[in-house]
């Protein structure tokens, strides 16, 4: 079994259960977590039999699906010991709210501010630790970026700010401070749930990151907040495999770009198309070693709740299963929300929910805020998203 110093929940499917998966109908609500009991259903499908630290998860077909609680040791190793039961991490911090774009554009401070009220305003405020993030170091931007584009960022901050791209991206001084925070946030979770055995963590970030290239800022975007979380984890945890799943409703460039001749890490995305910024075809599947570790979801403009769970049953679901990443980092835009003002897609916050039941009895998550423009929509969708999350803290009961 795997180490006892990383606690990573590993997900597995039966073979037998795995066949039906692609026509499993979407129904509401979610599986029950069986406890060890059911061990006699884990071994109709396999030859093995449950080993302790593996619970079943019956899903809403009553397919079994099997996941790895930690190892026993980490659950309730000694009883002095019993409190220290890892929480789910928040990351925040004010100096997000400095990073102030010129008026009227819409990735604004308010974002933050409105999603920020609406959590602490609930009881999933008290349910989570709460970590204040440092500013990442600058080899922590170098796994993704060049030193031409981290200087080029950090000299226009320092100078007073402005435009960084042909676009619609600027910064002000207090953006660098800003943007490599937002980045100590993602690699603070990491530490969290990789290092720590936290059950997920939630970044609630801004400047977004994940049009960010290797060599420019875009998108609204300075450095890949997301992306730099999957190397540190690959460089600072020993984890091996990472999924990136993104479903903002803009295509993650940046992302798919950085990872993409890579193996080791999977980038799955759903969103407009065609759209801003223009990439993120189907056809589009990655290069040379990473070929076929790129998965392009293009929906078009209008697309349903409906069309998203169909595109997450036959393909994302399987792809992630396939994969079998040891992390899963989330690139959470809640864009595709039906009153967002840039996306043209029908979801609601129920939609964000259960799009997170779906993925959330795998590897751990770190999810990381990208987009979401609507500020009760963005508040209502990230919290439908943690709430549903916060239901997985079963496996260490
Ligand atoms: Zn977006």
């Amino acid at each position: 079994m795997g180490s006892r110093r990383r606690p990573i929940l590993k997900a597995d499917i039966c073979k037998d259960a795995a066949i039906s998966f692609d026509e499993r109908p979407f129904e509401k609500g979610r599986g029950e977590i069986h406890p060890v009991w059911s061990g006699d259903l884990f071994a109709k499908y396999t030859d093995r039999p449950l080993e302790m630290q593996q619970r079943i998860w019956v899903d809403t077909k009553g397919l079994p699906r099997i996941f790895y609680a930690p190892e026993r040791e980490e659950i309730t190793t000694e009883t002095e010991q019993s409190e220290a039961v890892p929480r789910p991490a928040f990351l925040f911090h004010d100096s997000f709210l400095l990073h102030t774009p010129p008026q009227g554009h819409p990735e604004r401070p308010d974002r933050l501010k409105a999603l920020i009220r609406t959590f602490r305003a609930s009881d999933l405020w008290t349910e989570m630790d709460h970590i204040g993030p440092v500013p990442c170091e600058e080899k922590h931007l170098l796994l993704c970026h060049t030193e031409n584009h981290c200087s080029f960022i950090r000299r226009t901050c320092e100078s007073g700010g402005g435009l960084l791209d042909g676009g619609d991206t600027h910064c002000v001084e207090a953006s660098y401070e800003a943007a490599t925070r937002a980045v100590g946030a993602v690699t603070g979770a990491v530490d969290a749930v990789a290092g720590n055995g936290a059950p997920f963590a939630f970044c609630a970030v801004r400047p977004p990151g994940h049009h960010a290239e290797r060599d420019q800022p875009m998108g609204f975007c300075l450095f890949n907040n997301a992306a730099i979380g999957a190397r540190y984890a690959q460089k600072h945890h020993g984890v091996g495999k990472v999924a990136i799943l993104d479903w903002d409703v803009h295509h993650g460039n940046g992302t798919q770009h950085i990872f993409e001749e890579d193996p080791t890490v999977m980038y799955i995305s759903l969103h407009q198309f065609p759209f801003y910024p223009g990439t993120g075809a189907a056809k589009e599947t990655g290069k040379g070693d990473g070929r076929g570790f790129t998965l392009n979801i293009p929906l078009p403009a209008g697309s349903s709740e409906e069309a998203y769970l169909k595109a997450f049953n036959r393909m994302v679901i399987p792809a992630l299963e396939r994969f079998h990443a040891d992390l899963l980092i989330l690139s959470a835009g809640f864009d595709a929300h039906v009153r967002d003002p840039l996306g043209e897609m029908m979801l609601t916050e129920q939609s964000f929910a259960r799009m997170t039941s779906l993925v959330m009895h795998g590897a751990p998550i770190v999810s990381v805020l990208e987009g979401g423009y609507d500020l009760d929509a963005l508040s209502r969708s990230a919290e439908a998203h943690v709430r549903t999350l916060l239901q997985r803290s079963d496996p260490v009961a």
